[in-house]
């Protein structure tokens, strides 16, 4: 990701909305651009003040680690769900196959 793109993914980040696909290359380009760092960490700042204005305890850093940690998290539950998905779609496709080998066999065959 370079960071113009990083850029156009920002606002979805910080509202939690970002696709999990590119979660992986936008945290990548976070680490190793130290100007998008700073510019999220300002969005980010800003985005968090707006939301909650009476913490007075705010700590950037913690509060963007967690935020990168929950990301982290939804992205997993995200695959996590795919994977069932799929294995669910697998065994039901495999029901139908058995059944119609079934019928085939026990009673178009008897
Ligand atoms: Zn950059």
């Amino acid at each position: 990701m370079n960071c113009q793109e990083f850029d156009k993914h920002m606002k979805s980040f910080i509202e939690k909305k970002i696709d999990c696909a590119c979660l992986d290359s936008f945290l990548e380009h976070y680490k190793s651009c130290p100007e998008c760092r700073e510019e999220l960490e300002i969005k980010f700042l800003m985005a968090y003040l707006m939301k909650d204005q009476n913490d007075t305890s705010f700590h950037l850093a913690h509060a963007l680690n967690r935020h990168i940690e929950e990301e982290i998290r939804r992205k997993k539950r995200f695959y996590q769900k795919r994977i069932f998905q799929y294995v669910l779609i697998s065994v039901s496709e495999s029901l139908v196959f058995l059944t119609a080998i079934y019928f085939i066999f026990f009673i178009v065959l008897k």
